[in-house]
């Protein structure tokens, strides 16, 4: 029987070795919480990078073996490999290009290459494990050449991409030297999604004028295939979040917190460190909330959560040395001896501590400059199993196409997002528990299982219909 391959550039856990032993621990971020459920099933498979680098045989030997029991198969990345395709190419020119931080990205042909090395190792390690007629599915924009690749390998093969992180317009994704080569990889895969029908036009625009290549209704003919493009918003595991958010354990952290904080309203504020995610933007409009309305002074708390992330990029320690300095500095400013406006934690924390701060917070402050999806914000409603709370967020983030009953604002505009909090803090709970329950009732069901399911359906259709157009 055809199995599933999932590839993407990390796996869904984490390698750290301490005292000489090593130790594996589920990874953070989006796509490792989304995916977690669906790999462990029968023969299926997630090939990706451990998350360190490990150069000795026998020890990449005993990591092939620790991890294949839960159907994972390590790629193994180089010092050098982490730092050009990983730290280098991806985070430093393809993610600020894709988040419209264009300034930010550097261009450099040797980190070019490197990528294209890494995507091919990558497809050779896919390559010792698929069958002809296996379907397997890439994630994200550290392997956008990856589908190509496979495609030359494996003509047969059913391939789905996914991109995670937001597909630019046109006139910004141009600006990469290696625009073609990319679009070209991308384009060996039978169905390309994207997390919103913007990213997905996006996408077509740019083929359409860099390669010529046209189409309808997402169809794209290259003149010997065809394959889709559609969009398909990522859900979260609702069941899991609310769940949690009930559990005895969370109940009582809850309460111990609300004990700690002290005040009678808690805004949350939670991403990993990015300048994507708007954090300064955030800390200096919740001052300027502060200063427009005093009554709130020692009233209310904003609890922030950064969660390490690329340390070793320049741009995030930079960022990490502004969020501190605005931490203190508001602080500094407005604390008394009986309250601190900003409690900030710069790690990352357990599921039980995270949705006890989802519960405990009547406001969730998510103001991404740009985000392709955000997940927090659907967590955040999904762990309101009383329904009172409010949610803020970014038009910038994915989200927001399907949570119109949030309070949405434009990033930029610092007076409409104090003014919205204002709102958030104010509303009555009757409109509250309205806006959260059809928040509720659309994440409940546009789930993480509905999404895998969507994609692998339509995954399916697009084979079926190839057939048909040959
Ligand atoms: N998260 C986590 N540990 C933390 C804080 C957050 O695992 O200490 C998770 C959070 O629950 C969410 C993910 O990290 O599932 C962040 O996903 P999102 O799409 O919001 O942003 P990304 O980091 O993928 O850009």
């Amino acid at each position: 029987m055809a199995k599933l391959i999932i590839v993407s550039n990390r796996l869904p856990v984490k390698l750290q070795e301490k005292d000489g032993k090593l130790t594996y621990s589920p990874s953070e971020g989006g796509l490792a919480t989304g995916l977690g459920s669906i790999y462990k099933k029968k023969d299926n498979l997630w090939i990706g990078w451990p998350g360190m680098v490990i150069e000795e045989v026998d020890k990449q030997e005993k990591v092939i073996e620790d991890i294949r029991k839960d159907n994972m198969y390590p790629v193994f990345l180089t010092e050098q490999e982490v730092k050009e395709f990983y730290e280098g190419f991806s985070n430093e020119t393809l993610w600020p290009t894709f988040h419209y931080f264009s300034q930010y990205a550097i261009y450099e042909q040797n980190l070019w290459e490197t990528y294209v090395e890494v995507n091919q190792k990558y497809c050779d390690e896919i390559l010792k494990h698929a069958s002809p007629n296996d379907t397997i599915w890439v994630h994200d924009y550290q392997l956008l050449l990856l589908p190509s690749m496979l495609r030359e390998k494996l003509p047969d093969a059913t391939i789905g991409f996914f991109q995670h992180i937001p597909f630019p317009s046109y006139e910004v994704f141009r600006l990469l030297p290696w625009r073609k080569e990319l679009l070209e990889g991308m384009l060996g895969a039978d169905l390309v999604g994207f997390h919103t029908y913007d990213d997905m036009r996006h996408f077509l625009s740019s083929v359409n004028r860099l390669i010529g290549y046209g189409g309808m209704h997402g169809w794209i003919n290259t003149g010997s295939r065809s394959l889709l493009v559609d969009s398909f918003p990522m859900g979260i595991d609702y069941e899991k979040y609310s769940e949690v958010a009930a559990s005895a354990e969370v109940l009582k952290l809850e309460e111990q917190y609300r004990k700690n904080v002290g005040t009678e309203n808690i805004i949350i504020s939670i991403d990993r460190l990015d300048y994507s995610k708007g954090i300064p933007q955030r800390l200096q409009a919740f001052e300027l909330f502060l200063e427009r309305y005093p009554e709130f002074h020692g009233k209310v708390t904003l609890v922030m959560l950064v969660v390490p992330s690329r340390d070793a990029v320049e741009k995030y320690k930079e960022l990490k040395e502004e969020v501190d300095e605005l931490v203190g500095r508001i602080n500094g400013k407005y604390s008394d001896i009986n309250w601190n406006p900003i409690q900030y934690f710069y790690r990352s924390l357990p599921l039980e501590v995270l949705s006890a701060f989802y519960r405990m917070a009547n406001v969730a402050l998510v103001t991404p400059m740009r985000d392709g999806m955000n997940l927090v914000c659907k967590e955040y409603v999904a762990s309101k199993l009383d329904q009172k709370g409010v949610l803020i967020l970014s038009e910038m983030a994915g989200a927001s196409k399907e949570l119109s009953d949030a309070l949405l604002i434009n990033p930029n505009d610092i007076n409409k997002i104090v003014e919205a909090m204002y709102e958030a803090l104010t509303m009555p709970e009757e409109e509250q528990k309205v806006h959260m329950a059809n928040m509720q009732d659309t994440l409940k069901r546009y789930n993480i299982h509905h999404w895998v399911s969507l994609f692998m359906d339509r995954l399916s259709y697009v084979k079926i219909k190839q057939m048909s157009l040959e």
